[in-house]
């Protein structure tokens, strides 16, 4: 299959930094859109595959799944984009589209295997699929986003991840009016779950480790904030919530969480998945309370959350840096100091 290279940023090992290298990527087929890439968010999940936190990653890793760019070029049977167009690519770049998931806009629980943006198989070239941290990335059309026109197209990037991972279990637990809504942790999913559940017209509550982050959860829209170590803190909240988003990326006790759903209550967990190797007590399920996990969510679904944003207004907060940064960000986001998503100027990468 013809090919073309591109310059992107990528690491060849789990223990060694991000650094500028080349990739293939496939020519236009007729369904496909070629784009060049603007601006992609970075997102907790690309420094976990990066140093393979999660075991299975397969290098030359080039991760990146929060991509805004504009096309250049499309298929002579692409129909749906044209030229100059501002669109996006999240987290999916294609799925079987024929099982009973995908038939329900589902393709995040596509039962065949989804193919992941960076790190999944390519179909077409062989070997991996790479993300955007790179000049251009070529898509099937039916796996790109437009997005509106009259947002900062920086700031819409993080959306694609951050954003529909939050706003799928909003929208699926029915959040408006009226709800209760509390999120674990204030990093890049925690910022757009208090904008958007505020967006919908829930009363908001954030869980934080970190006090000082109580006046920006405010100003994100945050009705309450609680601070998760503090006993007192976590009994004035007992029995409030409908849905709990945990954002949280690594193995932490629930339990604490558990006490503070309503009965009938969803604890929905985003951030970890694995074994909890702390204390995980079944007692507080007695009171008719769930635990779930949610992944991304499906284009459709992707598509509403960016028709939202275009009319509401809402976006990430977010602090620009340029892609020969990309590895002191990594750094800053493990210590959780990202204020409240870094998005990759992808101008740098000419430098
Ligand atoms: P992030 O920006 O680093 O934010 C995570 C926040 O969690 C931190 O800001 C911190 O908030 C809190 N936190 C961090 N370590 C903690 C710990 N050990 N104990 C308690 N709280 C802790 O990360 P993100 O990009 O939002 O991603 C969060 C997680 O979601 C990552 O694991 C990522 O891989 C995963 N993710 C999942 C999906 C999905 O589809 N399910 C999609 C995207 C990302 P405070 O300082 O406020 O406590
Ligand atoms: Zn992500
Ligand atoms: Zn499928």
């Amino acid at each position: 299959m013809d090919s073309f290279t591109v310059k992107a940023y990528g690491t060849v090992a789990q223990d060694i930094p991000l650094e500028e290298m080349h990739i293939q990527r496939r020519e236009v087929l007729p369904k496909d859109v070629e784009i060049e890439i603007l601006y992609c968010g970075v997102c907790h999940t690309d420094l976990h595959k990066s140093r393979n936190d999660w075991g299975g990653s397969t290098y030359p890793v080039v991760p990146g799944h929060e991509i805004v760019g504009r096309v250049t070029k499309v298929g002579k049977e692409a129909l749906k984009y044209r030229i100059g167009d501002l669109v996006a690519v999240g987290c999916l770049v294609d799925s079987c589209r024929t099982c009973p998931n995908c038939q329900k806009d589902l393709e995040q629980y596509c039962l065949n295997g989804f193919t992941v943006t960076y790190g999944g198989t390519d179909k077409h070239l062989g070997g991996s699929t790479y993300g955007g941290y790179a000049e251009k990335i070529v898509v099937d059309e039916d796996f790109v986003l437009k997005v509106p026109e009259n947002v900062d197209a920086a700031a819409i990037a993080p959306v694609l991840c951050a954003g529909i991972t939050v706003w799928s279990p909003l929208r699926h637990w029915k959040v408006g009016e009226g709800s209760k809504v509390a999120i674990i942790g204030l990093g890049g999913l925690g910022h757009m779950g208090i904008k958007l559940a505020k967006g919908l017209g829930a009363e908001v509550t954030l869980f934080s480790r970190s006090a000082e982050k109580a006046a920006d959860a405010t100003r994100l829209g945050a009705d309450h904030v609680v601070i998760s170590t503090s006993d007192t803190d976590m009994k004035s909240v007992a029995g409030k919530f409908d849905l709990i988003i945990d954002t949280v990326p690594y193995d932490h006790d629930i339990t604490p969480y558990m006490h503070t759903l309503a009965t009938d209550g969803t604890l929905v967990l985003v951030g970890y998945f694995g074994d909890f190797e702390k204390k995980f007590s079944t007692l507080p399920l007695y009171m008719r309370r769930s635990v779930v996990g949610s992944v991304i969510g499906g284009i459709a679904e992707t598509q509403e959350l960016l028709d939202f944003c275009g009319k509401t207004g809402i976006v990430s907060d977010i602090e620009m840096i340029d892609i020969q940064n990309v590895n002191e960000a990594f750094e800053r986001m493990e210590k959780g100091d990202v204020r409240y998503r870094f998005v990759i100027d992808m101008k740098s990468l000419k430098n």
